[in-house]
């Protein structure tokens, strides 16, 4: 983590939506420590993390929110939203409940967030290829209809993980900065 002295030209606050169970809590981890808990519960306590990282030679603190489990309620609070200028909206590539589920998280978003926050969507799971009950077409397919950046990951095989952060803030970057 290239945190210390330095000063930190921007700070994006990006926040992770989807179902219960997909994933965000690890990708998360694996995102600003590297980490992988099989047995992961909803953090408490913790409403986000950071990293700071280098774009294009400026120091970009991203600031990703987790939700602590409301999304099983569909309770994610507008409070959530608030300043965010990035979403990553998660399924499961083996769950199509969780991928049909995205277009309800996306009106939410659409709602409640800033017109121009910059949304990509992300298939979690990758590592299960033999449970893959989302074809990678269906997804890309909808990405591109409804203007989303999309990827598959594994936050338990950190594939595609730094990548798909790297691509959002890169492109909030691009917007803002
Ligand atoms: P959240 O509710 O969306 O935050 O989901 P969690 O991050 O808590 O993960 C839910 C479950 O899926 C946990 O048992 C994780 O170990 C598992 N999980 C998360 N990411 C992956 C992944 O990339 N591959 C596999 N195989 N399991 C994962
Ligand atoms: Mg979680």
């Amino acid at each position: 983590q290239r945190d210390f002295n330095q000063t930190i030209d921007y700070v994006f606050k990006v926040v992770l939506i989807g179902d219960s169970a997909v994933g965000k809590s690890q990708l998360l981890a694996r995102f600003a420590r590297n980490e992988f808990n099989i047995d992961s519960k909803a953090t408490i306590g913790v409403e986000f993390q950071t990293k700071t990282l280098l774009i294009d030679h400026k120091t970009v603190k991203a600031q990703v929110w987790d939700t602590a489990g409301q999304e099983r309620y569909q309770a994610v609070s507008s409070a959530y939203y608030r300043g965010a200028v990035g979403a990553m909206l998660v399924y499961d590539i083996t769950k199509r409940e969780s991928f049909d589920h995205v277009a309800r998280w996306l009106e939410e978003l659409r709602g409640l967030a800033d017109k121009n926050i910059v949304m990509m969507l992300v298939g979690n799971k990758s590592d299960l290829a033999s449970l893959r009950a989302v074809p990678i077409e269906d997804a890309k397919e909808f990405a591109q209809r409804e203007n989303l950046f999309f990827m598959e990951t594994s936050a338990l095989e950190a594939t595609n993980v730094e990548s798909a952060f790297l691509t959002i803030l890169t492109q909030i970057y691009r917007i803002i900065g």
